[in-house]
């Protein structure tokens, strides 16, 4: 069984300072029983890389060009992420498909990116509250996944998947047990039909959306989920370590 993974997303937050408060804090409170890692700022990679080094806290990024290099202005590729040691990179998240118009395709073009660098892509998929509202979490989920999982035919073991319901992200409104046990439990199999049981077995899917150590222990109770996707709750140093705690 793989062991299961808590991923911080600190989103657009933090400062020198604040980040080194919340990384020592964070490497103190270990041993953990789960994997762990820190989706940071571009701009913070390197201090971040710098202050986890030797430590069993991985980093990562929140975004990452489709493209190799070239005349991409602003963009941050895969090959300078793998350069500055990250582990993992979020793609797809919800605020990037809308903020920033990201389709299905550009998020599969994405997680291909990174894993042909060895950095592995945590996909968010998950539906709005008017497509839940309207029956839709099923097909919603199933158009976002299957593109990757077409896109990606050999490389499954080492993605990570992340149901986040796009209604439960920074609300304080979370999945239920049973919704969040669902969703991922149809998740699996759509990784099993596209790629076969053992990637259906491998891949580690988690849960994002609202994550605290109050309903951790609930929403990890039914289904075969296999960690976290925290926001806010990873910015507070003794949150997200009760987060990861429930593992201990
Ligand atoms: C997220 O940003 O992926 C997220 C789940 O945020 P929050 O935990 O704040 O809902």
């Amino acid at each position: 069984m793989q062991r299961k993974l808590v991923v911080g997303n600190w989103k657009m937050h933090g400062s020198r300072p604040a980040n080194a408060e919340l990384l020592a804090a964070l490497l103190g409170a270990r041993p953990f029983g789960a994997d762990v890692a820190v989706c940071v700022p571009f701009v913070y990679l390197n201090e971040t890389a710098a202050t986890l080094a030797g430590s069993d806290i991985r980093w990562g990024a929140q975004d990452v060009s489709a493209h190799e290099q070239g005349a991409y202005t602003g963009e941050v590729s895969a090959a300078m992420l793998a350069e500055c040691g990250c582990r993992f990179v979020i793609v797809g998240h919800s605020e990037r498909r809308a903020y920033h118009a990201e389709g299905d395709a550009l998020v599969a073009q994405k997680a291909q990116a990174a894993l042909a660098r060895g950095v592995t892509p945590v996909v968010c998929v998950g539906e709005t509250l008017a497509e839940r509202e309207a029956g839709e979490t099923e097909d919603v989920v199933k158009r976002q996944l299957s593109v990757v999982i077409h896109q990606l035919a050999h490389c499954a073991a080492e993605m990570v998947v992340a149901y986040e319901p796009v209604w439960a992200i920074g609300t304080g409104r979370t999945a239920s047990d049973e919704q969040a046990a669902e969703a991922i439990g149809y998740l699996r199999r759509l990784v099993g039909e596209g790629w076969g049981a053992e990637a259906a077995d491998g891949v580690r899917i988690l849960y994002g959306g609202s994550v605290t150590p109050g309903n951790i222990a609930g929403l990890m109770a039914k289904g075969d989920i296999d960690g976290a996707l925290v926001g806010g709750a990873s910015l507070d140093p003794d949150k997200f370590a009760a987060i990861v705690r429930y593992w201990a």
